[in-house]
């Protein structure tokens, strides 16, 4: 039961030229465009493959690109070598992150809510509110997984070739074992399961939102400035 082989299998998350990464990043695009009005030094924080790095320095920003995981890293330089990109990219630990007090404009964190149980993602918060400018910006996207819970257990279709074969979710709802099924072969990944509400009471202890849309049913773009 691992994240390793999910990242594999789905190339939204590992495969930068994929097609469902790209989608990704169009969603996103033109909004970070809006909401990161000036140049500045960016913390793409839980990096994973680094495209959305790619993208803040295609667009003039000094990024630097973080995650604790190895492969996603090994990943991440293989398509900065290929793009001959200076994003740097650093191994380290969201809830206790190696830079410096008020380092960065903007700290990007997209997606990556579900690795992390209600204590972490508080110290994730507290860290991200720390490396940030008094007037920098905290960006997150994220999708509530407890609406979205639902909806998978009718066997959704998850990439080109998986399906959802089952949810399983704890008393509380506060993880669900997801186990994707294709014609080969089955796998399973527990999920941290995080609703917008929760998510914006966590934020509001180290931040102000300055603003939130929809990006689709489920899923969130909010824009949020330290309490400094
Ligand atoms: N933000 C990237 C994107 O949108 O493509 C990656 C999202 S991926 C779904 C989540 C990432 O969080 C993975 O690369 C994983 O290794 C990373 N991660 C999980 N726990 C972490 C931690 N404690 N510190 C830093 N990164 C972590």
């Amino acid at each position: 039961m691992s994240f390793e082989k999910y990242y594999e299998v789905f190339k939204a998350y590992s495969d930068i030229y994929s097609d469902e990464y790209r989608k990704r990043i169009e969603t996103l695009e033109l909004l970070l465009m809006k909401h990161m009005p000036s140049k500045g030094r960016v913390l793409d924080l839980a990096c994973g493959a680094g495209g959305f790095s790619f993208l803040l320095e295609d667009l003039g920003f000094q990024v630097v690109g973080l995650d604790s995981s190895e492969a996603m890293l090994e990943r991440a330089r293989e398509f900065a070598r290929d793009k001959r990109s200076k994003v740097e990219f650093v191994k380290g630990d969201a809830r206790e992150l190696p830079f410096e007090d008020s380092s960065f404009d903007y700290v990007l964190f997209v997606d990556s809510l579900v690795h992390f149980e209600p204590a972490e993602l508080n110290r994730v918060f507290r860290e991200a509110a720390r490396v940030l400018k008094p007037d920098g910006r905290f960006i997150i996207q994220f999708t509530d997984l407890r609406e979205l819970l639902s909806v998978l257990m009718n066997g959704t279709v998850v990439g080109a070739e998986y399906w959802v074969s089952r949810v399983l979710t704890d008393d509380e709802e506060k993880t669900a074992v997801i186990e994707f099924q294709s014609e080969k072969e089955s796998f399973r990944v527990r999920f941290n399961v995080w609703g917008k509400t929760a998510v914006e009471l966590l934020a509001k202890l180290y931040f102000r939102q300055v603003h939130s849309e929809n990006l689709n049913e489920h899923t969130y773009f909010q824009v949020y400035v330290p309490k400094k």
